[in-house]
């Protein structure tokens, strides 16, 4: 796999739709994999914290979620193909679920956000079964959530807790689980629920 080092961050060298037809490979192969969007806000966190530098090198893919950071790829004339946002990811993923009848969970937002969101996904994706779901105000430490998403086995786990907890939770919690694919989506919980 093709990578860009900026900053001490190693960037995915693939536009979204290959991304997210590569995820798909690993929910066929029942892999489990870590995907951050990284904007310049993490970018710049990464550089200053050196623990939130390890959890994002333990991400499987990091895209390059702002134009700069393309640009900057354009100057190491390693280019990145596009910018690729958790919005994005969790859109053509949305679809690919709905194709192919993947089993999702959702981590994050406020409570009442979340049960809209997931009204909305039952109504445009049908065969999308939300097998799971959790509102993103729960305490550091509560097991509880690790132990329900691997009791349920989702394909796709969509991580909504901000920047930098949502990072953090998935590089903490990530050697528990088996499978599934877990991505970082910032605040697209809210924009799914409208
Ligand atoms: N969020 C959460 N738990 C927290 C903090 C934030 O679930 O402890 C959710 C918040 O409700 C929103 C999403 O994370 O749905 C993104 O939050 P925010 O816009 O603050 O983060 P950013 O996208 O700037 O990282």
């Amino acid at each position: 796999m093709k990578q860009v080092n900026i900053l001490g961050i190693p960037f995915t060298n693939m536009d979204h739709i290959t991304l997210v037809q590569q995820l798909q490979k690993h929910i066929e192969n029942k892999e489990k994999s870590f995907v951050v969007t990284a904007n310049p806000e993490i970018v710049m966190r990464a550089h200053d914290d050196s623990y939130y530098m390890d959890c994002l090198q333990r991400a499987s893919y990091i895209t390059a979620d702002g134009i700069g950071i393309v640009k900057a790829s354009q100057l190491l004339k390693a280019p990145l193909p596009e910018r690729v946002t958790g919005y994005d990811i969790m859109m053509e993923f949305l679809e690919k679920a709905n194709e192919n009848n993947y089993r999702i969970y959702l981590l994050g937002a406020r409570g009442e956000t979340l049960h809209r969101a997931i009204k909305n996904i039952n109504i445009d994706y049908p065969n999308i079964e939300v097998v799971g779901h959790r509102n993103g105000y729960f305490t550091w430490n509560d097991c509880s959530v690790a132990e329900d998403i691997k009791e349920k086995k989702p394909d796709i786990v969509f991580v909504a807790l901000g920047v930098p907890k949502q990072e953090r939770w998935i590089a903490e919690n990530f050697s528990d689980f088996d499978r599934g694919v877990f991505i970082c989506v910032g605040g697209s919980i809210d924009v799914v629920a409208g």
